[in-house]
């Protein structure tokens, strides 16, 4: 089969390989539609993974349909069309038991695609323990919206839930990307009071008035922290998610965070975001109350497996939100994925996510 692969560091290129087959607890998925996403130019182009000389096929945001299954695997079958999260964890670990999947067997080892084998880019793909990875997506569920949920709606929504978001809270989203933009629609079902998101993308601005804004910061207009403190009355925001922005953007999310608050991240601190910083992010110690401000600052990697899957597909399939009206370019045919990768890697301004159909 044909898959789009890393072929080591700052290099793509397409392969031929075997197709996989499932073992026992496995299931081999024909993908319906993909997407890139940030992390996998992350992992390319800003020396996010090293595979060790590996070549390793990439993508983790897909939906498709069942092709085969291992003989334990009793809740799917083939011709089942299902959402693939992007976190597929080996659920028998201990730190999946202990309620820490993102983690299992090793720091990110619930990050498999790409990270630990192949990814979906590829006419077909193996997902391990099928039954407590996969989630049917329902008939009258659009294809954009089933695949926003497979990391850009559990990602930005764990940002708004690790923020500890309460009724009536003031919240800050930095950056509002495809992922910032799912921070703003969970922190806006989380009960968020006054809402700002932080970006300058004109389209990615509407879409986040949609999803339950109700102040915009221009970052490129101004010192955020000022701006969210003026808006505030001086007293800072109770809740800030940071899904964008580099070094000076983490200590500026803890500069406005108020004393007790959270500040949550989901924005990934490669290399190139580092900055003046070295391999240290700071946090400034002044707006830390020397240690004595009860800030808890949190960040960690997206939730996944079937039930975050149903209990994301439940919100959607409510009413709730829309995450389809984050696609903005679409491809078709498999052999897109890679035009659709160098479109995100260059991100145009008025792109916020590309969608490749098969
Ligand atoms: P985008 O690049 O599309 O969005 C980044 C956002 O940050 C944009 O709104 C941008 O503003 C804003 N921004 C950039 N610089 C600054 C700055 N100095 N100050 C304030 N805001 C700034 O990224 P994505 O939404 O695709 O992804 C966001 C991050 O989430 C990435 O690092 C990605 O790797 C990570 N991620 C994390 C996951 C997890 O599990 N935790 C999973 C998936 C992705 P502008 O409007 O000007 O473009
Ligand atoms: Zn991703």
């Amino acid at each position: 089969m044909k898959g789009f692969a890393m072929t080591g560091p700052n290099k793509v290129a397409w392969i031929e390989k075997e197709k996989p087959k499932a073992g026992p607890r496995d299931a081999i998925i024909k993908p319906t539609a993909l997407a890139p996403c940030s992390s996998d130019i992350h992992t390319v182009w800003e020396g996010g993974i090293d595979l060790q000389g590996e070549i390793r096929i990439l993508g983790h945001e897909a939906i498709g349909i069942v092709d085969e299954v291992g003989n334990e695997v009793t809740d799917f079958k083939p011709g089942d069309k299902v959402i693939v999260p992007a976190i597929t964890p080996n659920w028998s670990a201990k730190a999946s038991q202990c309620g820490l999947h993102q983690h299992a067997d090793c720091m990110l080892g619930g990050y498999q695609f790409t990270f630990i084998r192949d990814g979906s880019m590829a006419e077909y793909f193996l997902v391990n323990d099928a039954d407590a990875n996969l989630a049917i997506q329902p008939d009258d569920m659009s294809d954009e919206a089933a695949l926003m949920l497979t990391d850009m709606v559990t990602t930005g929504f764990s940002g708004a839930e690790n923020a500890n978001i309460q009724i009536g809270d003031d919240v800050v989203v930095i950056g509002i990307g495809p992922v910032g933009l799912n921070a703003v629609a969970g922190a806006a079902l989380r009960g968020a009071g006054k809402l700002f998101a932080v970006g300058s993308r004109p389209d990615c601005i509407n879409i986040a008035k949609t999803y339950g804004a109700t102040d915009i910061i221009n970052y490129k207009k101004g010192d955020i922290v000022e701006q969210v403190l003026e808006a505030t009355d001086g007293k800072g925001a109770d809740a800030v998610v940071i899904a964008g922005g580099n070094s000076e953007t983490f200590a500026q999310a803890i500069q406005m965070a108020k004393p007790g608050s959270t500040i949550s991240n989901i924005n990934y601190f490669g290399v190139q975001n580092y900055k003046s910083a070295g391999d240290i992010l700071p946090i400034p110690r002044d707006a830390w109350g020397a240690g004595m401000a009860h800030k808890t600052i949190t960040g960690g990697l997206c939730p996944g497996g079937r039930v975050r899957m149903e209990q994301l597909v439940n919100v959607v399939e409510a009413g709730r939100f829309d995450p389809s009206l984050l696609i903005t370019h679409r491809f078709k045919g498999l052999e897109k994925v890679e035009d659709a990768l160098y479109l995100m890697k260059d991100k145009p301004r008025d792109l916020i996510k590309p969608m490749v159909t098969l």
